[in-house]
């Protein structure tokens, strides 16, 4: 078994995609899954979903499913900035 060309959190991400109903969990707005749906790279960078620890792995969180969420990278970004 060592065709793993699939990333394993890709299919995870894929889960938390619809789990979620595209929505960040921290502002609770549509976030983009694909460059080609943001009209500007700026705009891509910004609103992209991307994997967030609930409980930090600094602070003993795992990367278990049930410890992670998708929000937008400026999201992640300001999370990041206040702890
Ligand atoms: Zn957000």
């Amino acid at each position: 078994m060592s065709q793993s060309f699939k990333r394993p959190d890709s299919q995870l991400h894929v889960d938390l995609w619809e789990a979620q109903n595209h929505l960040c969990a921290f502002c609770g707005k549509t976030m983009l899954s694909n460059r080609f749906e943001a009209p500007h790279a700026t705009v891509w960078a910004r609103n992209r979903a991307t994997i967030d620890h609930i409980q930090p792995k600094s602070k003993g969180g795992t990367d278990r499913r049930d410890n992670l969420q998708l929000v937008h990278a400026r999201c992640n970004k300001i999370k990041g900035n206040r702890f």
